[in-house]
Formats: structure tokens, sequence, C-alpha cells
């Protein structure tokens, strides 16, 4: 990786270079090489395209860039590296060496060794076999064989034309022996590392191998001396989400109920089952039409479409719940999460009857109000014409007094 960064750069100034592949321990040597800018494994592309919802599928194939024969594609294979030579040093054998413990036999007896030249892989089957290589359809041996047909087409394709190589770059690199005085701890101490990923007893330690250390003591040991920490146990960190989910889904306040694709209860917390009114402790594996109306579920199911705070009331208990049913990808099934709003609903309700109880009353006293206020009006009215007719004869009284004095 950091050869081919130093011939990117050599050929494209200024470019940035990013390594993409299936091995996690890239991202070390990238960052301390200082000629990578950046490093994915194939897994971090994968999730890059899930969350950016890239359809790979949508775009056109580019052409490849046109080059020469270049062996180098064999790479990713076991002896591939070997095979990427175009001549060999006459008087040296070629030997390849695969897995982490085959490594380190040979590096322990690296100094008996002379006239060899050695091509050795961690992984088992090389690169196509790496940590982070995704699930292979075929396992290694297919990924190997398709790797072998794919640079041989190519090889014929190009095979009138020379690769160019860069020339004149420095590829020598000077491995420092890191671990120059291991620490070594006590069984004491090896015991408080093992009880830290929850291993008390023989039974626990179950030395599978996923850390990238044989057993679970090689790798407390590890973790002593600062080359591994604690998390890198991965049925640990395993058990420690899941018991992190399960108790976030116990304790929730909201109901929480998972179904497979047939809809049976595959998980449901305490408050579902209040909503349900489902009293049997163990419900699992049980279909949830035997407790609950599925038409919401089934519907989501089959038109694979979330539904988003439906208005519910569950009959049996009495209970309004606003429920939201999420579809799980790839046909893994649903889980819908229930928010009791009885008691809101409820007091909406008494509200609203309050409100048309005040109002019913309200239109009463109008009435009232206008019966009374139209009585009086029809008295004063009455009132006000005897009064003007009185007026009236008054002045005209007084006019003819005054037309009299004229
Ligand atoms: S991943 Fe955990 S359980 Fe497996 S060998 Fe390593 S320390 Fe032991």
């Amino acid at each position: 990786m950091v050869a081919h960064a130093k011939m990117l750069r050599a050929r494209h100034a200024g470019a940035k270079v990013v390594f993409i592949g299936p091995c996690i321990a890239k991202k070390r040597e990238g960052a301390e090489s200082g000629q990578v800018d950046g490093v994915l494994t194939f897994e971090d592309l994968a999730a890059m395209f899930e969350e950016h919802g890239t359809d790979l599928a949508s775009f056109a194939p580019q052409p490849e860039e046109e080059g020469g024969v270049n062996r180098a594609k064999y790479y990713p294979i076991s002896r591939g590296v070997i095979k990427s030579f175009e001549q060999y040093i006459d008087g040296y054998e070629f030997v390849a060496v695969d897995g982490a413990e085959k490594c380190k036999e040979v590096l322990e007896n690296i100094e008996s060794l002379s006239g060899m030249f050695i091509e050795m892989n961690s992984c088992d089957s090389a690169c196509v076999n790496g940590p982070c290589s995704l699930t292979l359809k075929a396992g290694a041996l297919r990924a190997n064989a398709d790797i072998r047909r794919y640079v041989n087409t190519d090889l014929q394709k190009h095979a009138s034309s020379a690769y160019e190589p860069v020339r004149g770059i420095d590829f020598t690199c000077v491995h420092e022996r890191k671990r120059t005085e291991d620490f070594e701890p006590t069984e004491r101490q090896i015991a408080e590392i093992l009880a830290k990923t929850g291993k008390f007893t023989k039974e626990d330690m179950l030395n599978c191998g996923a850390c990238g250390y044989d057993t679970c003591i090689e790798k407390a040991w590890a973790v002593a001396n600062g080359y591994a920490s604690i998390e890198m146990c991965v049925p640990y960190m395993r058990e420690r989400a899941e018991s992190m989910s399960y108790e976030i889904i116990r304790t929730s306040p909201n109901g929480i109920v998972l179904l497979d694709n047939d809809l049976n209860i595959l998980e449901i917390n305490a408050k579902a089952k209040e909503i349900f009114g489902i009293a049997e402790a163990n419900v699992k594996g049980k279909g949830i039409f035997e407790y609950f109306n599925p038409t919401d579920f089934v519907l989501a199911q089959a038109d694979k479409k979330n539904i988003y705070n439906k208005k519910i009331f569950v009959e049996k208990t009495a209970r309004h719940i606003e429920m939201t049913i999420i579809v799980l990808k790839d046909n893994k099934g649903t889980y819908a999460v229930m928010k009791d709003v009885t008691q809101e609903t409820e007091s909406e309700a008494r509200l609203d009857k309050v409100r048309s109880e005040t109002l019913a009353t309200t239109d009463e006293v109008i009435k009232k109000q206008m019966r009374v206020a139209q009585e009086i009006a029809s008295l004063l009215g009455e009132t006000t014409a005897e009064t003007k007719v009185a007026l009236l004869k008054l002045k005209k009284t007084l006019q003819s007094g005054e037309e009299k004095k004229d």
C-alpha cells in the first residue's frame, strides 16, 4: 500500500491517496506512513454506500484505465506478491506463508533462514480472506480463483503493451522492533483483566480467536502490555451491546414489540404486555394476532412502509395508544413502539365535554338574556313612544302660545 501510494504521488502530484481494501491493519500502517490520506475497509465503504443510499447497480461501468501488463494485480491472493515478479533472481527460493501462526514461526527463526524471498500473509489465504472483506459468497478458494481468472484475462488483454513503472522512487522501509521489553503480568493481574470481560471461570474463556489472539489469556497478556484493548473481545462486546439494548427495551416507558416476518413475537417488554393485556409470562414465539388486531402490521409489511403515530384504541384494556411500526430491512421483521396516551386522550375528552356543556349553558344564558333584553326594550319602547307623544303635544302647545303672543 505504501509503495503504491509513493508511486501514485509521483505520478499524480498533489493527489489525495485513499486505500480501500479488506485489511484493518492498513489503518495503522497508513497513518504511520504519512503517505496515505485515508484508509477505508470494504466494510466501511459498504456502510458509506448504505448511509448515502448509493445503489451501485445504477452506475454505468467505467472504462478501465489503459495500462500495460500489470502482474501486481495478483497481490490479494496467496503467492500473489511472488507471482507479480516479472523475473526471478537466480539462487533464491520463493516461499509464501499464510496465517499469523506460520508468520510468527518464520520470524522467530528468521536468523537461520537465508537465500529466501518470503511472502508472509497474516490472513489465511491472504487478502481475499481479510477480516473486512465482507461476506465471501463462496469462500476464499473461490475468491482466489476469481482473482486469478481476472488477472489472466487482463494480462492477455494488455500482452502487447508493457507496464511503465514509475522509476527513481525509494521503496526502502525500515521496521523498528516495537516490543522492546515485554511486561510479564502476574496471574492475579491476568485474572483481573479477564474479569473485565466477564471471564471468571475456564468455561467463560471461549478462546475463539476473534480478537486476533489464540486464547483469552494471550489477549489478556497483550492488554497488560498495551498491545490490545479490553474492547477487542468480540463476544464480550456483543453481549454487552445486547444486554444494553435489552435493558433499554425492558425499562422503556413505551411499549415495544418485535415481530418476525410471520408476525410471531420475538421480543416484548412489560409495557407492551400491559397495553395488550397479556398476563402470560412467556409469549415469545406466539402470534401477535392472539393478543392484538394485526392489520396494521400486515399492511406495513406488505407495503414495506413504516406507519407513524397512528392512534388506536385497545378494547381489551381500554387503552388509547399512539403506535409507530417500523419495517426492518432485508425482511428481518417489524417492530412497534406504542405510546400510552390514555390519560391525555381521556382528559382531552373530558375537556371536550366540559367545553360543549359550557357552550350549551352559554347558549341558554344568552337566549334568556335576549328574552329579557327584548322585554326591557319593548317596555322602554312603549315608554319612549308615550313620552314622545307628550312632548310633541307640549311642543305644539308651546308653539301655538308663541304665535298668539306675536
Ligand atoms: S475474542 Fe474474547 S473470547 Fe475470543 S479469544 Fe479473544 S478474549 Fe477470548
